[in-house]
């Protein structure tokens, strides 16, 4: 399945849910987190509706690399110019949410709330 109509981030990418958009590509999205808990805090998405890291198969490496890939240009861009943090949170005991994949990007100055 390529989008979930029940997913709130495949609504997001639809339109259907405003978000505040940083990048957008033909794969990916990136837009701010809703409760950022640090000066930059934004999420990578894929487009394309993967449950979690869980689910993902040797099939979706290239779309995993150009997420990560992504992150560094997108933090520099939103002014985390003094390194970040990259987070995957993957099921109930990984603290996982929502269910669509996210890489969620954090920095700027410290101290940043506990998340
Ligand atoms: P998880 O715990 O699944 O890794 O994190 C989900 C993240 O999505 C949380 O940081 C939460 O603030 C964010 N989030 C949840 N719903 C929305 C939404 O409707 N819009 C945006 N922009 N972020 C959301
Ligand atoms: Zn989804």
């Amino acid at each position: 399945m390529s989008q979930d109509p029940n997913c709130i981030f495949c609504k997001i990418v639809a339109g259907q849910i405003p978000s505040k958009k940083i990048h957008e590509d033909e794969e990916l999205l990136a837009f701010q987190d809703i409760r950022p808990t640090a000066p930059v805090h934004f999420l990578i998405i894929p487009k394309l509706h993967l449950a979690s890291l869980a689910e993902a198969g040797p099939e979706h490496e290239r779309l995993l690399g150009r997420m990560l890939t992504l992150a560094p240009r997108l933090a520099q861009q939103q002014g985390a110019d003094n390194g970040f943090r990259t987070v995957i949170n993957t099921g109930p005991d990984g603290g996982q949410e929502v269910y669509h994949l996210h890489v969620h990007v954090m920095g700027g100055p410290r101290p940043w709330k506990q998340g």
